[in-house]
């Protein structure tokens, strides 16, 4: 509450400087402070009492400083992420948020249920998106943790104060890594937020609560507290009871649910997402194919078959349009000409096989199925697609000069490679990092697995593959040949 004069005395009387004594105070880079310049200091700052204006320093001194991130750093954090083939590839940013839905519900006992809703029709005041599951849910202390950028399972903390992690364990070793263990960086799903729009609000209720809790981040929020020298990383959580709502009106009948609602929907996100939408939900079924129809994918064949028992997921997408164009809904279950979908059912036999890297990265593999030109692998991490990333050949998969069989052989037949979290990915995760580098290292060993139980050590994976292709081409390779015709 002081005045620049009454400053100076303060100053005065606390470093005893004489009455006579001249003196002036500058900020560290030197600027003379006078009454104008003091009333623009801010709190915290670091002054220099010096005899004059440019005298050296006696002495080193410390000055205390603050580098807060920018919220910037929150809302810009998937800008370059997702601007991948000169596309701003809305589908990756909705998948972030349908892999935190598949880790809430990992441990469901009845059907999970995973809902994607774009609400273009203007009900509920604005456009939205919004991702729905019945999942586990978060507590308030979980709620606050979500919304910290970069904080993950691998680094919180837990609740009651220890200095202990929250004890993250690593899920059983499952076929196909299809493990529901999604959630790696603690990045995601705010990434994914602030790409789609420029809101977002979660709602969840975690078992056994009766109360749900709300955070909204918004980027209207951060500039006006930037304006008003609040701190933008602080916000509020309200605790409430179950109520029914516009979006949720599955509150009050879901013991535990979590609602992502984006707002602020950029306008060409919403015109793509009407547009395109048969494209970009064939993609997330591609990408979740696996979790979809379990280890054996989508055979349109034999549905009795499936070999696993785990409860079903269900991943619902529904657009919802002003009349006339009305509701649009898909079961991404129905989605039939996504990529793993058209190969699996067009391939006549399989060749599995097992890769281990020396720090437990495991990798199992299985081709089949006619690729043409493309690169032979598609990769999944933890069970889920990793879009951006093909591998295209091992050398033991590779056309051998000295082999009986035509080149051509070597076109038809495809794979896919299932990843444990071991090999890393980035946080969109659109990419593998070093994927094609680990699997070609010496300490890498692949060996052909002739049954699920057991991988076979001794065999050598080259040997059994060329006789698995020879196989296939004598089985099923046809050449016609036309002869007397002009
Ligand atoms: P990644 O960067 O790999 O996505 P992450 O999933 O930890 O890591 P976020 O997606 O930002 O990062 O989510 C942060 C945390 O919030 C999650 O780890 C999870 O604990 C919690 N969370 C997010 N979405 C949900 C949800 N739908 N249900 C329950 N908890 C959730
Ligand atoms: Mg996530």
């Amino acid at each position: 509450g002081l005045d620049f004069n009454g400053f100076v005395q303060v100053v005065q009387k606390t470093f005893s400087v004489l009455s006579n004594e001249t003196f002036v105070l500058t900020t560290t880079d030197r600027i003379i402070v006078d009454a104008d310049k003091f009333d623009k200091l801010k709190d915290g700052t670091t002054l220099y009492l010096l005899r004059k204006p440019n005298q050296v320093l006696p002495a080193s001194i410390e000055e205390e400083i603050n580098f807060i991130p920018h919220y910037n750093t929150l809302i810009e954090s998937g800008t370059d992420e997702y601007f991948i083939e000169g596309q701003k590839s809305l589908p990756s940013a909705l998948a972030q948020l349908v892999d935190n839905a598949l880790s809430a519900t990992a441990k469901n006992t009845g059907v999970r249920s995973i809902e994607i809703r774009m609400l273009f029709d203007k009900t509920c005041g604005k456009s939205a998106v919004v991702v729905l599951d019945n999942g586990c849910g978060m507590t308030s202390k979980q709620l606050n943790n979500w919304a910290i950028y970069r904080l993950s399972k691998f680094t919180r903390k837990s609740f009651w104060g220890s200095s202990e992690r929250e004890g993250y364990t690593r899920p059983e070793p499952v076929r196909c890594s299809l493990n529901s263990d999604i959630s790696y960086f603690g990045v995601g799903g705010k990434q994914a937020a602030f790409h789609i729009g420029n809101s977002v609000r979660m709602i969840t209720k975690p078992r056994n609560s009766p109360d749900v809790h709300e955070l909204v981040l918004s980027k209207d929020e951060f500039e006006k507290k930037e304006k008003n020298k609040e701190d933008v990383y602080k916000g509020t959580i309200l605790n409430r009871k179950v109520y029914l709502q516009d979006i949720i009106k599955e509150e009050t009948r879901k013991e535990s649910f979590t609602a992502v609602v984006i707002t602020g929907v950029c306008p060409d996100h919403i015109k793509y997402l009407k547009d395109d939408f048969h494209e970009w939900t064939r993609q997330l079924a591609h990408i979740y194919h696996y979790y979809i129809h379990g280890v054996d994918g989508n055979h349109k064949m034999d549905q009795s078959q499936k070999s696993d028992a785990s409860p079903k997921i269900d991943i619902l997408v529904t657009l919802r349009e002003k009349p006339p164009a009305g509701l649009r809904q898909k079961n991404l279950r129905e989605v039939q000409d996504d990529l793993q979908t058209l190969y699996i059912n067009s391939a006549v036999d399989t060749f599995e096989f097992k890769a281990t890297t020396s720090d437990g990265g495991s990798l199992s593999g299985t081709m089949n199925r006619a690729r043409g030109k493309r690169d032979i692998f598609e990769c999944f991490w933890n069970g889920r697609l990793i879009p951006y990333t093909t591998i295209s050949e091992f050398d033991w998969c590779r056309w051998p000069n000295k082999s009986t069989l035509p080149l051509e052989c070597f076109s038809r037949f495809s794979g896919v490679l299932f990843t444990n979290d071991k090999f890393r990915v980035n946080a969109s995760k659109q990419k593998f990092m070093d994927l094609e580098l680990k699997l070609r290292h010496k300490d890498t060993h692949f060996t052909p697995v002739f049954n699920v139980q057991k991988a076979s050590k001794n065999r050598n994976i080259q040997k059994e593959f060329m006789q698995w292709l020879e196989k296939c081409h004598s089985q099923f390779d046809k050449q016609v040949k036309f002869l007397g015709y002009s």
